[in-house]
């Protein structure tokens, strides 16, 4: 019966404390995130003293402290749900501040152990041999804790590729995993300091999973119900609909990814040329690293449009840009410079490899085509640099004054050269 009380008296702990923090969260506009976090700081010292000191048995002989169960399970899940709502910008700001605050305070107590005492009151003479375990104990936690919130921000993150917008799903999963790392880890210390038994370790990782399962529901049921984006409440919500906008951050990011791209080609566009590309270009001659610019542009592009349309000239267009994107390396910076011209930047890339990557283009886009009239194939100008006064424009320059060469000596070819430092200009060209 005791044990039954127990339980309910934890669940009971875990639903006042989500409903306190939860508020000042949710409060944040109001109040400043601030308060949360100073309200979640407080939590930590209750937390490591019951994890040190305070046990209870549960049902099915768990033995678990409402420290390790509710507040840390808490405290990582509720940072989770800073990360949602927020952003890495705003979480770090806790995970850091938890941290150094407790080696600050282990710190302070080593220094005023040194004091002269005198008493006040007779029976209160301070316990140095707690202050010392409960330190230990509390760099120790907040060490592991700066190790699980990175990894439960990870695997949450991670988890999207695996479930979708199913948040409730993902919290469980995420938390689940971190805390039984961190059940691991903490034991492991404790054990260390304290000598708590193997039970200490299994019945905690019971109570966390609980608590995970728990904090789920209610982080779960916090997203769901109380930060719903604006403009949504008129319309009764489909729950995808509302799952899909609570992970706005994430959306914004994929909008962000998207800005700044072609919307036609998905190629990087014109403004990003401009910025992205002229810096990688400034940044490789300044390491002295060698880099290359490609420029592409199809071969009698205007009478294809003429003859098939340009809804068929658009769809060549996206199938040239796909094609020259899955050809170049994962590092390589695909840019729609205009029309049906595309550029490609390949930071440390030399010449004899531009050259390569450059005829590989060229023929996957010249074998493509279907070998009827509709077939089109591209010419390339290729310029390389490895000097240090060479920039984004000479390099243009250079590869435009190619591109023209290729076109004059029949299309459908490559035409680069190599600018080696000291060296004499040599000039290669290839035709299919
Ligand atoms: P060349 O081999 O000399 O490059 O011949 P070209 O006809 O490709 O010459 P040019 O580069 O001057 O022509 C560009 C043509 O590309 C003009 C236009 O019809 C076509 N074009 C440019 N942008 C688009 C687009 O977004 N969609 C479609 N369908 N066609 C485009
Ligand atoms: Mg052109
Ligand atoms: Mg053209």
């Amino acid at each position: 019966m005791t044990e039954v009380n127990n339980l309910l008296l934890l669940a009971g702990d875990a639903l006042l404390y989500f409903a306190v923090l939860a508020g000042l969260f949710r409060a944040r506009h109001r109040l400043g995130i601030g308060a949360f976090f100073c309200a979640l700081g407080v939590m930590h010292f209750i937390e490591t003293y019951l994890a040190s000191a305070f046990y209870i048995a549960l049902p099915a002989g768990v033995v678990t402290s409402p420290g390790s169960s509710v507040l840390f399970t808490g405290k990582l899940m509720m940072l989770l749900l800073v990360y949602i709502r927020e952003d890495a910008k705003v979480v770090r700001q806790p995970i850091y501040g938890l941290l150094i605050g407790n080696l600050l305070m282990v710190a302070l107590a080593a220094v005023m152990r040194h004091h002269e005492l005198v008493t006040f009151a007779a029976g209160r003479a301070p316990d140095f041999g707690f202050l010392d375990q409960m330190g230990a104990l509390m760099v120790w936690g907040t060490a592991v804790l700066f190790f699980d919130c990175i990894l439960i921000i990870l695997l949450y993150e991670r988890s999207r590729a695996w479930l979708g917008d199913k948040v409730f799903l993902r919290l469980a999963l995420s938390g689940a995993a971190v805390l039984s790392f961190d059940q691991l880890a903490f034991y492991a210390g404790l054990h260390v300091l304290t000598g708590a038994p193997a039970s200490v370790l299994v019945g905690g990782w019971i109570a966390k999973m609980g608590a995970v399962a728990i904090y789920s529901v209610l982080v779960g049921a916090y997203l769901f119900w109380l930060e719903r984006p604006a403009g949504r409440h008129a319309a009764a919500p489909r729950i995808s609909d509302v799952f899909d906008l609570l992970t706005y951050r994430e959306r914004y990011e994929d909008l962000l990814a998207r800005t700044g791209r072609d919307a036609l080609t998905g190629a990087l566009d014109r403004g990003r040329l401009e910025t992205e590309g002229r810096r990688a270009i400034a940044d490789a001659v300044d390491a002295g690293r060698p880099v290359s610019l490609l420029l592409i542009d199809i071969d009698h592009f205007k009478s294809f449009n003429d003859r098939f349309g340009h809804a068929a000239g658009d769809a060549v267009l996206k199938q040239i840009a796909r094609e020259i994107m899955a050809t170049v390396r994962a590092t390589d910076m695909v840019f729609r410079f205009g029309g049906e011209e595309f550029v490609v930047i390949c930071e440390g890339l030399a010449a004899g490899p531009a050259l390569s990557l450059g005829e590989r283009i060229r023929r996957e886009i010249a074998m493509t085509g279907d070998g009827t009239s509709s077939h089109v194939t591209v010419s390339v100008g290729i310029a390389t640099c490895s000097e240090r006064d060479f920039s984004y424009d000479a390099l243009f320059q250079v590869a435009d004054r190619r591109l023209y060469q290729a076109k004059a000596a029949g299309r459908n070819r490559v035409v680069g050269d190599l600018l080696a430092p000291g060296s004499a200009s040599v000039r290669l060209a290839h035709s299919s």
